[in-house]
Protein backbone atom coordinates (compact mmCIF):
# COMPACT_ATOMS: atom_id res chain seq x y z
CA UNK A 1 0.00 0.00 0.00
CA UNK A 2 1.05 3.70 -0.31
CA UNK A 3 1.79 5.18 2.59
CA UNK A 4 1.52 9.09 3.49
CA UNK A 5 4.62 10.90 2.51
CA UNK A 6 6.50 12.09 5.56
CA UNK A 7 6.36 15.86 5.13
CA UNK A 8 8.30 17.40 7.69
CA UNK A 9 12.12 17.19 8.11
CA UNK A 10 12.16 18.48 11.75
CA UNK A 11 10.02 18.31 14.83
CA UNK A 12 10.73 21.89 15.15
CA UNK A 13 9.65 22.51 11.77
CA UNK A 14 6.40 20.81 12.10
CA UNK A 15 5.66 23.04 15.50
CA UNK A 16 6.29 26.51 13.91
CA UNK A 17 4.39 25.74 10.44
CA UNK A 18 1.74 23.46 11.57
CA UNK A 19 1.15 24.70 14.77
CA UNK A 20 2.59 28.18 15.29
CA UNK A 21 3.92 27.89 18.76
CA UNK A 22 7.64 29.46 19.23
CA UNK A 23 9.04 26.54 21.53
CA UNK A 24 8.56 23.04 23.11
CA UNK A 25 7.01 22.82 26.32
CA UNK A 26 8.49 20.39 29.31
CA UNK A 27 9.38 17.57 27.73
CA UNK A 28 7.76 17.04 24.36
CA UNK A 29 10.78 17.48 22.28
CA UNK A 30 12.37 14.20 23.84
CA UNK A 31 9.11 12.82 23.66
CA UNK A 32 8.56 13.38 19.79
CA UNK A 33 12.27 12.50 19.42
CA UNK A 34 11.82 8.93 21.14
CA UNK A 35 8.56 8.28 19.06
CA UNK A 36 10.30 9.48 15.70
CA UNK A 37 12.63 7.43 16.15
CA UNK A 38 10.45 4.53 16.65
CA UNK A 39 11.11 4.36 20.12
CA UNK A 40 7.96 3.06 22.99
CA UNK A 41 6.94 5.55 25.20
CA UNK A 42 5.04 6.19 28.45
CA UNK A 43 3.80 9.80 29.42
CA UNK A 44 2.77 11.29 32.48
CA UNK A 45 1.67 14.35 31.95
CA UNK A 46 -0.96 16.77 33.99
CA UNK A 47 -3.87 18.13 31.85
CA UNK A 48 -2.95 21.27 29.65
CA UNK A 49 0.96 20.04 29.83
CA UNK A 50 0.51 19.86 25.84
CA UNK A 51 0.16 15.94 25.18
CA UNK A 52 -1.62 16.23 21.65
CA UNK A 53 1.64 17.31 19.99
CA UNK A 54 3.41 14.25 21.51
CA UNK A 55 1.90 12.11 19.33
CA UNK A 56 0.65 14.27 16.19
CA UNK A 57 4.11 15.51 15.55
CA UNK A 58 6.18 12.30 14.99
CA UNK A 59 2.86 10.99 13.01
CA UNK A 60 3.92 13.68 10.87
CA UNK A 61 7.56 13.13 10.59
CA UNK A 62 7.23 9.40 10.03
CA UNK A 63 5.81 7.64 7.22
CA UNK A 64 2.47 6.12 7.12
CA UNK A 65 -0.79 6.94 9.75
CA UNK A 66 -0.41 7.34 12.86
CA UNK A 67 -2.47 5.40 15.08
CA UNK A 68 -4.95 7.43 18.00
CA UNK A 69 -6.64 5.31 20.26
CA UNK A 70 -9.34 7.54 22.46
CA UNK A 71 -12.00 7.04 24.73
CA UNK A 72 -13.72 10.06 23.73
CA UNK A 73 -16.40 9.86 20.99
CA UNK A 74 -17.72 12.61 21.65
CA UNK A 75 -14.18 14.36 21.20
CA UNK A 76 -12.36 13.22 17.87
CA UNK A 77 -15.06 15.00 16.00
CA UNK A 78 -13.23 18.14 17.33
CA UNK A 79 -9.58 17.09 17.18
CA UNK A 80 -10.39 16.02 13.52
CA UNK A 81 -11.60 19.14 12.90
CA UNK A 82 -8.80 21.45 14.96
CA UNK A 83 -6.05 19.17 12.89
CA UNK A 84 -7.82 19.86 9.27
CA UNK A 85 -7.87 23.45 9.90
CA UNK A 86 -4.50 23.66 10.01
CA UNK A 87 -3.28 21.20 7.28
CA UNK A 88 -3.46 18.17 9.03
CA UNK A 89 -4.74 15.16 7.10
CA UNK A 90 -6.79 13.97 9.99
CA UNK A 91 -9.96 11.45 9.97
CA UNK A 92 -11.44 8.83 12.30
CA UNK A 93 -13.40 5.39 12.67
CA UNK A 94 -16.01 5.81 15.45
CA UNK A 95 -19.58 3.50 15.91
CA UNK A 96 -21.55 7.38 15.28
CA UNK A 97 -20.69 6.73 11.54
CA UNK A 98 -22.49 5.17 8.86
CA UNK A 99 -21.36 2.81 6.38
CA UNK A 100 -20.31 5.23 3.92
CA UNK A 101 -18.32 7.76 6.07
CA UNK A 102 -16.39 4.66 7.22
CA UNK A 103 -15.87 3.15 4.24
CA UNK A 104 -14.63 6.72 2.65
CA UNK A 105 -12.25 7.02 5.73
CA UNK A 106 -10.82 3.50 5.09
CA UNK A 107 -9.97 4.50 1.79
CA UNK A 108 -8.01 7.05 2.77
CA UNK A 109 -6.39 5.22 5.09
CA UNK A 110 -5.02 2.47 2.46
CA UNK A 111 -4.50 5.12 -0.32
CA UNK A 112 -1.67 6.61 2.62
CA UNK A 113 -3.55 9.52 2.61
CA UNK A 114 -4.25 10.44 6.68
CA UNK A 115 -1.30 11.69 8.59
CA UNK A 116 -3.41 11.03 12.13
CA UNK A 117 -6.21 8.48 12.45
CA UNK A 118 -8.36 8.34 15.64
CA UNK A 119 -10.05 4.83 16.70
CA UNK A 120 -12.27 4.00 19.71
CA UNK A 121 -11.03 1.60 21.35
CA UNK A 122 -13.78 -1.19 21.06
CA UNK A 123 -13.17 -0.63 17.80
CA UNK A 124 -9.81 -1.29 17.75
CA UNK A 125 -10.10 -4.80 19.52
CA UNK A 126 -11.66 -5.54 16.25
CA UNK A 127 -10.39 -8.23 14.00
CA UNK A 128 -11.98 -6.33 11.24
CA UNK A 129 -10.34 -3.26 12.14
CA UNK A 130 -6.99 -5.09 12.88
CA UNK A 131 -6.61 -6.70 9.54
CA UNK A 132 -7.94 -2.74 7.84
CA UNK A 133 -4.97 -1.14 9.57
CA UNK A 134 -2.64 -4.23 8.55
CA UNK A 135 -3.39 -3.35 5.08
CA UNK A 136 -1.73 0.50 5.47
CA UNK A 137 1.42 1.63 7.28
CA UNK A 138 0.74 2.60 10.64
CA UNK A 139 3.57 5.70 11.79
CA UNK A 140 2.76 4.88 15.53
CA UNK A 141 0.46 3.93 17.88
CA UNK A 142 -0.82 6.56 20.19
CA UNK A 143 -2.82 5.30 23.29
CA UNK A 144 -3.84 8.16 24.89
CA UNK A 145 -6.13 8.50 28.49
CA UNK A 146 -4.00 5.26 29.43
CA UNK A 147 -5.25 5.00 32.79
CA UNK A 148 -8.02 3.35 31.49
CA UNK A 149 -6.32 0.44 31.80
CA UNK A 150 -6.23 0.00 35.11
CA UNK A 151 -8.84 -1.87 36.93
CA UNK A 152 -7.64 -0.19 40.14
CA UNK A 153 -7.94 3.04 38.63
CA UNK A 154 -11.34 5.55 38.43
CA UNK A 155 -12.20 5.61 34.86
CA UNK A 156 -11.60 1.90 33.94
CA UNK A 157 -12.65 0.57 30.41
CA UNK A 158 -12.38 -3.09 29.59
CA UNK A 159 -12.05 -2.47 25.93
CA UNK A 160 -8.49 -1.13 26.81
CA UNK A 161 -7.22 -4.47 28.09
CA UNK A 162 -6.93 -5.74 24.21
CA UNK A 163 -4.54 -3.06 23.61
CA UNK A 164 -1.74 -4.67 24.61
CA UNK A 165 -1.95 -7.16 21.91
CA UNK A 166 -0.68 -4.32 19.60
CA UNK A 167 2.66 -4.52 20.67
CA UNK A 168 2.53 -8.58 19.55
CA UNK A 169 0.66 -7.46 16.01
CA UNK A 170 2.98 -4.72 15.46
CA UNK A 171 6.39 -5.62 17.22
CA UNK A 172 7.85 -2.83 14.77
CA UNK A 173 5.73 -0.12 15.32
CA UNK A 174 6.20 2.63 18.00
CA UNK A 175 4.09 2.38 20.73
CA UNK A 176 2.93 6.22 23.23
CA UNK A 177 0.91 5.94 26.12
CA UNK A 178 -0.54 9.27 27.59
CA UNK A 179 -2.52 10.10 30.88
CA UNK A 180 -2.95 13.20 32.99
CA UNK A 181 -3.94 10.89 36.25
CA UNK A 182 -1.31 8.62 37.08
CA UNK A 183 -0.18 7.43 40.65
CA UNK A 184 2.66 4.91 40.96
CA UNK A 185 0.27 1.58 40.72
CA UNK A 186 -1.57 3.09 37.48
CA UNK A 187 1.70 3.79 36.11
CA UNK A 188 3.06 0.47 36.73
CA UNK A 189 -0.28 -1.35 35.69
CA UNK A 190 -0.10 0.84 32.21
CA UNK A 191 3.28 -0.25 31.93
CA UNK A 192 2.87 -3.85 32.42
CA UNK A 193 -0.81 -4.37 30.49
CA UNK A 194 0.49 -2.53 27.52
CA UNK A 195 3.80 -4.64 27.07
CA UNK A 196 5.62 -1.08 27.45
CA UNK A 197 8.68 -2.50 29.35
CA UNK A 198 11.09 -1.07 27.00
CA UNK A 199 9.42 2.29 26.75
CA UNK A 200 11.09 5.60 27.93
CA UNK A 201 9.35 7.06 30.89
CA UNK A 202 8.89 10.66 31.10
CA UNK A 203 6.99 12.04 34.15
CA UNK A 204 6.30 15.38 34.06
CA UNK A 205 6.01 17.35 37.38
CA UNK A 206 2.03 17.21 38.78
CA UNK A 207 2.15 20.43 40.48
CA UNK A 208 0.30 23.24 39.20
CA UNK A 209 1.77 25.89 41.24
CA UNK A 210 -0.34 28.81 39.68
CA UNK A 211 -3.62 26.79 41.06
CA UNK A 212 -4.70 27.85 44.89
CA UNK A 213 -6.34 24.78 46.57
CA UNK A 214 -9.42 25.44 49.27
CA UNK A 215 -11.23 23.27 50.82
CA UNK A 216 -14.12 24.49 52.90
CA UNK A 217 -16.58 22.85 55.00
CA UNK A 218 -20.21 22.92 53.38
CA UNK A 219 -23.32 24.76 55.31
CA UNK A 220 -25.03 26.81 53.18
CA UNK A 221 -23.01 25.85 49.82
CA UNK A 222 -25.32 27.90 47.25
CA UNK A 223 -24.46 31.10 48.69
CA UNK A 224 -20.94 30.52 50.12
CA UNK A 225 -20.51 29.38 46.29
CA UNK A 226 -21.98 33.18 45.52
CA UNK A 227 -19.57 34.39 47.91
CA UNK A 228 -17.02 32.49 46.49
CA UNK A 229 -17.50 33.72 42.68
CA UNK A 230 -18.71 37.52 43.78
CA UNK A 231 -15.67 38.48 46.03
CA UNK A 232 -13.09 36.59 44.45
CA UNK A 233 -14.01 35.44 40.72
CA UNK A 234 -16.61 38.01 39.41
CA UNK A 235 -16.77 38.20 35.81
CA UNK A 236 -14.30 35.42 35.62
CA UNK A 237 -14.98 32.22 33.60
CA UNK A 238 -15.67 28.98 35.80
CA UNK A 239 -16.87 25.39 35.74
CA UNK A 240 -18.73 24.09 39.20
CA UNK A 241 -19.30 20.51 39.45
CA UNK A 242 -21.92 18.86 41.10
CA UNK A 243 -22.67 15.00 41.03
CA UNK A 244 -26.41 14.82 39.96
CA UNK A 245 -28.03 16.60 37.01
CA UNK A 246 -30.98 18.20 39.55
CA UNK A 247 -27.93 19.74 41.47
CA UNK A 248 -26.75 21.77 38.27
CA UNK A 249 -29.77 22.59 37.35
CA UNK A 250 -30.78 24.27 40.73
CA UNK A 251 -27.30 25.83 41.23
CA UNK A 252 -27.28 27.16 37.38
CA UNK A 253 -30.55 28.50 38.01
CA UNK A 254 -29.82 29.87 41.50
CA UNK A 255 -26.50 31.69 40.30
CA UNK A 256 -28.89 33.51 37.07
CA UNK A 257 -31.09 34.27 39.50
CA UNK A 258 -28.15 36.15 41.50
CA UNK A 259 -27.54 37.75 37.94
CA UNK A 260 -24.54 35.63 36.96
CA UNK A 261 -24.19 34.16 33.43
CA UNK A 262 -24.29 30.64 34.74
CA UNK A 263 -25.56 27.58 32.18
CA UNK A 264 -26.15 23.89 33.46
CA UNK A 265 -24.46 21.00 31.80
CA UNK A 266 -25.13 17.01 32.11
CA UNK A 267 -25.55 13.97 29.80
CA UNK A 268 -29.37 14.26 30.00
CA UNK A 269 -29.28 17.52 28.35
CA UNK A 270 -29.71 17.01 24.30
CA UNK A 271 -26.63 17.87 22.08
CA UNK A 272 -27.93 20.78 20.46
CA UNK A 273 -28.07 22.08 24.22
CA UNK A 274 -25.02 21.14 24.93
CA UNK A 275 -22.85 22.07 21.95
CA UNK A 276 -24.41 25.33 22.24
CA UNK A 277 -23.30 25.72 25.89
CA UNK A 278 -19.82 24.45 25.63
CA UNK A 279 -19.23 26.84 22.62
CA UNK A 280 -20.63 29.89 24.60
CA UNK A 281 -18.46 28.57 27.27
CA UNK A 282 -15.52 28.98 25.22
CA UNK A 283 -16.30 31.77 23.14
CA UNK A 284 -17.84 34.21 25.69
CA UNK A 285 -16.39 36.09 28.44
CA UNK A 286 -16.97 35.29 32.08
CA UNK A 287 -19.57 32.32 31.50
CA UNK A 288 -20.03 29.85 34.38
CA UNK A 289 -20.95 26.39 33.40
CA UNK A 290 -22.65 24.18 36.03
CA UNK A 291 -21.77 20.55 35.09
CA UNK A 292 -21.29 17.07 36.09
CA UNK A 293 -18.31 15.66 35.11
CA UNK A 294 -19.44 15.09 31.68
CA UNK A 295 -17.88 18.64 30.90
CA UNK A 296 -14.55 19.59 30.55
CA UNK A 297 -12.48 16.48 29.25
CA UNK A 298 -11.06 17.47 26.25
CA UNK A 299 -11.87 21.19 26.04
CA UNK A 300 -9.20 23.62 26.00
CA UNK A 301 -10.07 26.87 27.36
CA UNK A 302 -6.56 28.33 28.41
CA UNK A 303 -8.50 31.14 30.76
CA UNK A 304 -10.68 29.47 32.81
CA UNK A 305 -10.60 31.19 36.40
CA UNK A 306 -11.82 28.76 39.12
CA UNK A 307 -13.29 25.39 39.35
CA UNK A 308 -15.75 24.86 42.48
CA UNK A 309 -16.50 21.29 43.90
CA UNK A 310 -20.17 21.62 45.59
CA UNK A 311 -20.30 17.99 46.00
CA UNK A 312 -17.16 15.81 47.23
CA UNK A 313 -15.36 13.95 44.31
CA UNK A 314 -14.86 10.10 44.65
CA UNK A 315 -11.41 10.08 43.54
CA UNK A 316 -8.00 12.32 44.15
CA UNK A 317 -7.77 11.33 40.44
CA UNK A 318 -11.20 12.98 39.53
CA UNK A 319 -10.39 16.12 41.75
CA UNK A 320 -6.89 16.71 40.76
CA UNK A 321 -8.20 16.36 37.00
CA UNK A 322 -10.92 18.67 36.95
CA UNK A 323 -8.99 21.17 38.92
CA UNK A 324 -6.50 21.02 36.39
CA UNK A 325 -9.07 22.54 33.76
CA UNK A 326 -8.59 26.11 36.18
CA UNK A 327 -5.67 28.40 34.96
CA UNK A 328 -3.91 26.36 32.03
CA UNK A 329 -2.57 29.78 30.66
CA UNK A 330 -0.60 30.05 34.08
CA UNK A 331 -2.40 32.47 35.80
CA UNK A 332 -3.28 32.63 39.64
CA UNK A 333 -6.52 30.21 39.68
CA UNK A 334 -8.28 28.81 42.34
CA UNK A 335 -9.56 25.55 43.26
CA UNK A 336 -12.22 25.87 45.96
CA UNK A 337 -14.39 22.60 47.13
CA UNK A 338 -17.28 22.24 49.71
CA UNK A 339 -17.98 19.62 51.67
CA UNK A 340 -20.18 18.31 54.44
CA UNK A 341 -20.95 15.40 56.91
CA UNK A 342 -23.54 14.94 54.10
CA UNK A 343 -21.02 13.94 51.38
CA UNK A 344 -19.28 10.71 53.34
CA UNK A 345 -22.46 9.53 54.47
CA UNK A 346 -24.00 9.72 51.13
CA UNK A 347 -20.71 8.38 49.25
CA UNK A 348 -20.30 5.37 51.96
CA UNK A 349 -23.89 4.54 51.49
CA UNK A 350 -23.56 4.59 47.78
CA UNK A 351 -20.49 2.40 47.75
CA UNK A 352 -22.03 0.01 49.68
CA UNK A 353 -24.90 -0.50 47.79
CA UNK A 354 -23.01 -0.46 44.31
CA UNK A 355 -23.31 -3.68 43.38
CA UNK A 356 -20.75 -3.96 41.09
CA UNK A 357 -21.39 -6.25 37.69
CA UNK A 358 -23.62 -9.04 37.39
CA UNK A 359 -21.18 -10.44 35.23
CA UNK A 360 -18.49 -10.33 37.79
CA UNK A 361 -17.82 -12.65 40.09
CA UNK A 362 -18.66 -12.26 44.41
CA UNK A 363 -15.31 -11.63 44.72
CA UNK A 364 -14.57 -9.45 42.38
CA UNK A 365 -17.26 -7.19 43.01
CA UNK A 366 -16.08 -7.19 46.51
CA UNK A 367 -12.44 -5.67 45.17
CA UNK A 368 -14.55 -3.24 42.80
CA UNK A 369 -16.24 -2.10 46.39
CA UNK A 370 -12.95 -1.78 48.45
CA UNK A 371 -11.56 -0.32 45.92
CA UNK A 372 -13.96 2.91 45.67
CA UNK A 373 -13.70 2.73 49.40
CA UNK A 374 -9.77 3.78 48.83
CA UNK A 375 -10.48 6.37 46.68
CA UNK A 376 -13.29 7.73 49.00
CA UNK A 377 -10.36 7.67 51.66
CA UNK A 378 -8.03 8.98 49.99
CA UNK A 379 -10.28 12.10 48.84
CA UNK A 380 -11.12 12.36 52.76
CA UNK A 381 -7.54 12.27 53.87
CA UNK A 382 -7.14 15.63 51.14
CA UNK A 383 -10.17 17.53 52.79
CA UNK A 384 -9.13 16.69 56.42
CA UNK A 385 -6.07 16.94 56.04
CA UNK A 386 -4.25 19.99 58.69
CA UNK A 387 -1.32 20.52 56.33
CA UNK A 388 -0.34 21.36 53.16
CA UNK A 389 -2.89 20.28 50.36
CA UNK A 390 -0.93 20.69 47.72
CA UNK A 391 2.02 18.32 49.38
CA UNK A 392 -0.95 15.82 50.28
CA UNK A 393 -2.02 15.87 46.19
CA UNK A 394 1.45 15.76 44.93
CA UNK A 395 2.66 12.85 47.62
CA UNK A 396 -0.86 10.78 46.40
CA UNK A 397 0.70 11.49 42.90
CA UNK A 398 4.09 10.10 44.14
CA UNK A 399 6.07 13.13 44.13
CA UNK A 400 7.42 14.61 47.35
CA UNK A 401 7.12 18.54 48.18
CA UNK A 402 7.33 21.17 50.78
CA UNK A 403 4.08 23.22 52.00
CA UNK A 404 3.24 25.79 48.72
CA UNK A 405 2.53 28.60 51.02
CA UNK A 406 -0.68 29.52 48.66
CA UNK A 407 -3.41 27.03 49.71
CA UNK A 408 -5.73 27.03 52.82
CA UNK A 409 -4.11 25.24 54.77
CA UNK A 410 -0.90 27.01 53.99
CA UNK A 411 -3.05 30.59 54.31
CA UNK A 412 -4.47 29.85 57.51
CA UNK A 413 -3.45 26.84 59.64
CA UNK A 414 -5.95 25.00 60.68
CA UNK A 415 -5.58 24.05 64.34
CA UNK A 416 -5.97 20.84 66.16
CA UNK A 417 -7.80 20.28 69.09
CA UNK A 418 -8.31 17.28 71.47
CA UNK A 419 -11.72 15.68 70.09
CA UNK A 420 -11.27 12.39 72.22
CA UNK A 421 -14.47 13.53 75.00
CA UNK A 422 -16.74 14.64 72.25
CA UNK A 423 -15.60 11.46 70.56
CA UNK A 424 -16.10 8.89 73.37
CA UNK A 425 -19.62 10.62 74.06
CA UNK A 426 -20.79 10.47 70.25
CA UNK A 427 -19.61 6.45 69.78
CA UNK A 428 -21.31 5.53 73.53
CA UNK A 429 -24.47 6.89 72.39
CA UNK A 430 -24.47 4.70 69.19
CA UNK A 431 -23.57 2.24 71.24
CA UNK A 432 -26.15 2.86 73.63
CA UNK A 433 -28.78 3.04 71.31
CA UNK A 434 -27.84 -0.28 70.15
CA UNK A 435 -27.15 -2.38 72.84
CA UNK A 436 -30.54 -1.16 74.96
CA UNK A 437 -32.65 0.17 72.34
CA UNK A 438 -31.25 -2.54 69.20
CA UNK A 439 -31.79 0.65 67.45
CA UNK A 440 -29.87 2.65 65.04
CA UNK A 441 -29.69 5.78 63.84
CA UNK A 442 -28.09 8.72 61.13
CA UNK A 443 -26.06 11.83 61.92
CA UNK A 444 -29.26 14.31 62.64
CA UNK A 445 -31.16 12.25 65.35
CA UNK A 446 -27.43 11.66 67.33
CA UNK A 447 -26.78 15.02 66.91
CA UNK A 448 -30.24 15.72 68.34
CA UNK A 449 -29.67 13.46 71.76
CA UNK A 450 -26.00 14.86 72.68
CA UNK A 451 -27.61 18.27 72.35
CA UNK A 452 -30.68 17.15 74.32
CA UNK A 453 -32.72 19.03 71.61
CA UNK A 454 -36.58 18.00 71.82
CA UNK A 455 -37.85 17.09 68.48
CA UNK A 456 -40.82 15.24 67.76
CA UNK A 457 -38.56 12.18 66.55
CA UNK A 458 -36.40 12.13 70.15
CA UNK A 459 -39.90 11.98 72.13
CA UNK A 460 -41.45 9.17 70.13
CA UNK A 461 -38.43 7.65 71.00
CA UNK A 462 -37.87 8.43 74.41
CA UNK A 463 -34.39 8.95 73.96
CA UNK A 464 -34.51 11.75 76.78
CA UNK A 465 -34.20 8.91 79.09
CA UNK A 466 -30.82 8.01 77.45
CA UNK A 467 -27.96 8.39 79.60
CA UNK A 468 -26.00 10.53 76.96
CA UNK A 469 -28.99 12.80 76.70
CA UNK A 470 -28.16 16.41 76.73
CA UNK A 471 -24.37 15.44 77.28
CA UNK A 472 -22.92 17.23 74.16
CA UNK A 473 -24.96 20.41 75.34
CA UNK A 474 -21.85 22.28 74.74
CA UNK A 475 -21.04 22.33 71.50
CA UNK A 476 -23.21 23.70 68.37
CA UNK A 477 -24.90 21.55 66.04
CA UNK A 478 -22.68 22.82 63.57
CA UNK A 479 -19.90 21.17 65.51
CA UNK A 480 -20.98 18.18 66.56
CA UNK A 481 -21.81 17.94 62.54
CA UNK A 482 -18.19 18.74 61.77
CA UNK A 483 -17.01 15.95 64.33
CA UNK A 484 -19.26 13.09 62.96
CA UNK A 485 -17.83 13.88 59.69
CA UNK A 486 -14.08 14.10 60.50
CA UNK A 487 -15.07 10.69 62.88
CA UNK A 488 -16.25 9.47 59.57
CA UNK A 489 -13.88 10.60 57.93
CA UNK A 490 -10.88 8.79 60.19
CA UNK A 491 -12.88 5.60 60.08
CA UNK A 492 -13.57 5.68 63.55
CA UNK A 493 -17.08 5.50 62.69
CA UNK A 494 -19.13 3.80 59.94
CA UNK A 495 -22.53 3.91 57.67
CA UNK A 496 -24.68 1.36 57.13
CA UNK A 497 -27.30 0.17 55.28
CA UNK A 498 -29.46 1.87 53.04
CA UNK A 499 -30.28 5.03 55.08
CA UNK A 500 -26.83 5.87 56.43
CA UNK A 501 -27.17 5.15 59.84
CA UNK A 502 -23.99 5.06 62.11
CA UNK A 503 -22.56 2.48 63.17
CA UNK A 504 -18.61 1.87 65.06
CA UNK A 505 -15.95 0.48 63.61
CA UNK A 506 -12.66 -1.80 65.62
CA UNK A 507 -11.41 1.68 65.77
CA UNK A 508 -13.82 3.31 67.80
CA UNK A 509 -13.70 0.53 70.09
CA UNK A 510 -9.93 2.04 71.40
CA UNK A 511 -11.63 5.27 71.33
CA UNK A 512 -14.20 4.03 74.05
CA UNK A 513 -11.50 2.38 76.09
CA UNK A 514 -9.68 5.21 76.10
CA UNK A 515 -6.44 3.63 74.61
CA UNK A 516 -6.66 6.14 71.64
CA UNK A 517 -7.18 9.63 71.37
CA UNK A 518 -9.17 11.59 68.75
CA UNK A 519 -7.52 14.49 67.22
CA UNK A 520 -9.90 16.87 65.59
CA UNK A 521 -8.91 19.85 63.10
CA UNK A 522 -10.88 23.60 63.99
CA UNK A 523 -12.89 24.26 61.10
CA UNK A 524 -12.60 28.07 60.74
CA UNK A 525 -15.73 30.10 61.61
CA UNK A 526 -16.09 31.80 58.23
CA UNK A 527 -14.70 30.33 55.13
CA UNK A 528 -11.11 30.91 54.94
CA UNK A 529 -8.99 32.56 51.40
CA UNK A 530 -9.10 36.42 50.22
CA UNK A 531 -13.00 37.01 50.87
CA UNK A 532 -12.31 36.42 54.68
CA UNK A 533 -9.52 38.53 55.10
CA UNK A 534 -11.01 41.34 53.35
CA UNK A 535 -14.49 41.00 55.18
CA UNK A 536 -14.81 43.86 57.76
P1 LIG B 1 -3.28 17.80 27.37
O1 LIG B 1 -3.78 16.81 26.34
O2 LIG B 1 -1.99 17.40 28.00
O3 LIG B 1 -4.32 18.19 28.36
P2 LIG B 1 -3.16 19.54 25.11
O4 LIG B 1 -2.38 18.69 24.20
O5 LIG B 1 -4.63 19.66 24.88
O6 LIG B 1 -2.91 19.14 26.61
O7 LIG B 1 -2.51 20.99 25.13
C1 LIG B 1 -3.00 22.00 25.97
C2 LIG B 1 -2.87 23.35 25.29
O8 LIG B 1 -1.51 23.73 25.20
C3 LIG B 1 -3.38 23.36 23.87
O9 LIG B 1 -4.02 24.60 23.65
C4 LIG B 1 -2.14 23.25 23.04
O10 LIG B 1 -2.34 23.76 21.76
C5 LIG B 1 -1.18 24.06 23.87
N1 LIG B 1 0.22 23.69 23.62
C6 LIG B 1 0.72 22.44 23.62
N2 LIG B 1 2.04 22.46 23.36
C7 LIG B 1 2.38 23.76 23.21
C8 LIG B 1 3.63 24.45 22.95
N3 LIG B 1 4.78 23.80 22.78
N4 LIG B 1 3.58 25.80 22.86
C9 LIG B 1 2.43 26.47 23.03
N5 LIG B 1 1.23 25.88 23.27
C10 LIG B 1 1.21 24.55 23.39
ZN1 LIG C 1 0.01 24.67 50.72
Amino acid sequence: AAAAPAKFATAEQALHTVFGYDSFRGEQAEIIAQLAAGGDAVVLMPTGGGKSLCYQIPSLLREGTGVVVSPLIALMQDQVDALTAVGVRAAYLNSTQDAADRASVERAYLAGELDLLYVAPERLGTEQAKQLLARGRIALFAIDEAHCVSQWGHDFRPDYLALGELAERWPEVPRVALTATATEATHREITSRLQLERAAHFVSSFDRPNIQYRIVSKNEVRSQLLDFIRTEHAGDAGIVYALSRATTEKTAAFLQTNGLNALPYHAGLDAATRARTQSRFLREEGVIVVATIAFGMGIDKPDVRFVAHIDLPKSVEGYYQETGRAGRDGEPSTAWLAYGLQDVVQQRRMIEASAGSAQASDSENIAHRRRLAQHLDAMLALCETVQCRRVNLLSYFGQASTPCGNCDTCLTPPAAWDGTVPAQKLLSTVVRLLRERGQRFGAGQIVDILRGKETPRTRQHGHEKLATWGIGADLSDQLWRGVVRQLLAQGLLATTGEYGTLALTDASTEVLSGSRTVSLRTEPERPVGRSARSAK
